[in-house]
C-alpha cells in the first residue's frame, strides 16, 4: 500500500514574511487531513521559519536542491546534514529547472540522491522530456535514463523510500498537463523499470505526477492508478489551490 503524497515546490518565491502568511493559510486548509502526505518546499532562506511554523502539524518540510558533499568548499551550495539538522525529510533532486539552467547531469543527480537517502532525506527524482525529445519519440528512452543513472547508487533496502516524479518538461509552468492517460502511462512503464531494477521493493516507490497541476487539472491524475500523488509548482502558491490538490488525493491509497 503506497500512501499518496502531494508536495509543493515554492521554487524563487516567498520571502519569509511571505512564506509565513502562505504556511498560515496551508496549517489552517490542511488541519486534520489524513490518508495523504504533504511536503511544503520553500526557498533555502525561508526553511527554518517554516519549519518552525509546520512543528505540530502533520505538513512536513522540504528543500528543493542539496549538494552531494557533507561539508567543504563549495561555495553557496547547502548540504544533506544542514537539510536534516533544519528538520527537512524531503527534497527535490533533479528538478529540470536545474537540469537546464544549472547544467545538472544524470551523474550530478545520482550523487545528490544518494547523498539524500544517506542522511535520511527522501528524495523526490525528477524525470521527464523535454518537447523536442518526446517530437523525436525520445520520450521512454530519456525518462527510463534519468531514473536509471539516478537511482544507480541505490541500495535495495533504500529504495522503499524513493519517491519519483515524472515531470514533462513541457508541462512545467505552461498551463499545458499531460493528459492523465499519458501520465498514467508513463508512471505504469516507471515502475515496471523499477521492478525490474530494485524487484519487489519497487511497489512502495510513490510516482508523482508533476506539470501544470491546478484545481482545475487534478481530476485528471487523482484518479490515476499508477500515479501517486503530484508535485505541484504554481498552485502551490496559493493555500487554497493546493489544499484543494492535496484533498483529491486524501484517502486515495493504492
Ligand atoms: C514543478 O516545478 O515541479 C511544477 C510541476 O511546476 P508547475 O506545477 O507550475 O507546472
Amino acid at each position: 500500500m503506497r500512501t499518496p503524497l502531494v508536495a509543493g515546490n515554492w521554487k524563487m518565491n516567498k520571502t519569509v514574511r511571505e512564506a509565513l502568511e502562505l504556511v498560515g493559510g496551508l496549517n489552517t486548509q490542511l488541519a486534520g487531513i489524513e490518508g495523504v502526505d504533504v511536503v511544503i518546499c520553500p526557498p533555502f532562506t525561508a526553511l527554518a521559519d517554516v519549519g518552525r511554523a509546520l512543528a505540530g502539524s502533520a505538513l512536513e518540510l522540504g528543500a528543493q536542491d542539496l549538494h552531494w558533499e557533507s561539508r567543504g568548499a563549495y561555495t553557496g551550495e547547502i548540504s544533506a546534514p544542514m537539510l536534516w539538522d533544519l528538520g527537512c525529510t524531503y527534497v527535490i533532486v533533479g528538478h529540470s529547472e536545474r537540469r537546464r539552467g544549472p547544467g545538472e547531469s544524470d551523474e550530478d543527480v545520482q550523487r545528490k540522491v544518494a547523498a539524500s537517502l544517506a542522511n535520511e532525506l527522501i528524495p523526490i527524482l525528477c524525470v521527464g522530456e523535454s518537447l523536442e525529445e518526446r517530437e523525436a519519440g525520445r520520450t521512454e528512452r530519456i525518462v527510463q535514463t534519468q531514473a536509471r543513472v539516478g537511482t544507480l547508487n541505490v541500495e535495495p533496502d533504500q529504495a522503499a523510500s524513493l519517491v519519483v516524479a515524472y515531470e514533462p518538461v513541457w508541462a512545467i509552468g505552461t498551463g499545458q498537463p499531460a493528459t492523465g492517460a499519458e501520465a498514467n502511462r508513463i508512471a505504469g512503464l516507471l515502475r515496471q523499470w523499477l521492478h525490474e531494477w530494485f524487484g519487489d521493493r519497487a511497489g512502495q516507490i510513490r510516482i508523482l505526477y508533476g506539470g501544470s497541476v491546478t484545481p482545475e487539472t487534478f481530476g485528471e491524475f487523482a484518479g490515476q492508478p499508477e500515479i501517486d500523488g503530484a508535485l505541484v509548482g504554481g498552485a502551490s502558491l496559493d493555500a487554497a489551490a493546493f489544499a484543494a490538490i492535496v484533498q483529491a488525493f486524501a484517502g486515495r491509497v493504492g
